[in-house]
């Protein structure tokens, strides 16, 4: 079961997602992927969700909901698991994620790992004790240091989060439709203590996960003649600046640009990292880059170990270079 997040009646992306990988952990097993959403107005798109591997979704519909709101969400939610007793229930870990999956887990008393960055079916052997067919949680656990294989066998549900990008989204052409069964919750006055007078959002300047190209700046490109390096050839390759975690940490760039464990995760087609070390934590970010080009002044960089082509040099000495030759080309 996915928790099918959604504002303005537009699915969050990480949902789909998770549906699309929910649907790769089901076939295995024979199973069936089920979507759960609240709001007002589901009816109108819930069945597309069949294009993304959802059987069913149930919907808790209420002019009430029509805003996340973490009270009456997680009643809902509690009682949807409750009464159709999932095996695995996955949330993306945004910020409404990030709410309600812990006051849902801790309600039903229920193992929870955030921000998974893989899924998989298995079997596990503790004390004399054997569990076939358990949701195995994969994570980076201290500090990015191991990755970490969690289990929690005797929950059910198992629930997880996962971040954003993290996971494929992947479409069926010919789209089964998903069956929408309307689920009723007995929700009180008292389970809506805030009233929501206005939502005003911030639209997002950069979004580095739709980007076919990136060029990244880690703390070896973070002067400022650096950065105005990386952001000309970006322009000229038609992508965005990327940049490693420290460079958003000391104010040169800002946290939307980040790639890495704690920032966006990336796919694009061709990823420059300008000066960037290449330490676990940025390359969960940005390893399945169809194309990696690092350009580093040390030898050893760990960058080099996932790079295509690896060029050692002082970062602006190859940036300018590189800008002279594609402007020939144009
Ligand atoms: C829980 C946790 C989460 C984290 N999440 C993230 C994350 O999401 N994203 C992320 O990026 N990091 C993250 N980090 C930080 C990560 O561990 C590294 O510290 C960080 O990625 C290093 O950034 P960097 O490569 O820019 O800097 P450094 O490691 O300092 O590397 C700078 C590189 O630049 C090279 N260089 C220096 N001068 C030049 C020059 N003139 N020309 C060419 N090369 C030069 C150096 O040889 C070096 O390799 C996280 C850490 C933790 C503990």
């Amino acid at each position: 079961m996915v928790f099918i997040e959604q504002n303005d009646n537009v699915p969050a992306d990480v949902s789909l997602e998770l549906l699309s990988r929910a649907r790769e952990l089901a076939d295995n097993l024979g199973l069936e992927v089920e979507g759960v959403a609240l709001g007002y107005g589901l009816q109108n798109w819930l069945p597309n969700l069949g294009a993304y591997g959802c059987d069913r979704a149930y919907a808790l519909e209420d002019e009430r909901l029509a805003h996340f709101s973490s009270i009456p969400y997680t009643k809902g939610l509690v009682q949807i698991i409750q009464k159709h007793q999932p095996r695995f229930m996955l949330f993306g870990a945004t910020t409404t994620g990030r709410d309600v999956a812990p006051r849902v887990a801790s309600t039903l008393q229920c193992g929870l790992t955030a921000d998974c960055t893989d899924l998989q079916i298995g079997d596990h052997k503790f004390k004399k004790r054997s569990y076939q067919d358990i949701l195995l949680q994969i994570r980076p656990a201290f500090g990015g240091n191991i990755i970490a294989t969690i289990v929690s066998p005797e929950s059910r549900p198992s629930l997880a989060t996962v971040r954003e990008g993290v996971m494929k989204k992947k479409e069926t052409h010919s789209p089964p439709t998903c069956r929408v069964i309307q689920e009723s919750c007995p929700w009180e006055s008292g389970d809506f203590p805030t009233e929501i007078l206005e939502v005003v959002r911030q639209a997002k300047n950069v979004d580095l996960k739709t980007e076919k190209v990136i060029v990244s700046a880690g703390m070896g490109a973070s002067s400022p003649e650096s950065l105005k390096l990386v952001r000309e050839l970006a322009d000229l390759l038609g992508g965005e600046v990327g940049s490693s975690r420290p460079v958003v940490d000391g104010g040169f760039l800002h946290k939307e640009h980040q790639v890495g464990q704690t920032g966006t995760t990336v796919r694009p087609n061709l990823y420059i990292a300008c000066g960037i070390s290449g330490q676990i934590q940025h390359r969960a970010g940005m390893s399945e880059a169809k194309r990696i080009i690092a350009v580093n002044s040390d030898p050893e960089a760990p960058i080099f170990d996932i790079a295509h082509y690896g060029i050692v040099g002082d970062v602006n000495q190859v940036l300018q270079r590189m800008i002279k030759a594609y402007k020939q080309k144009l």
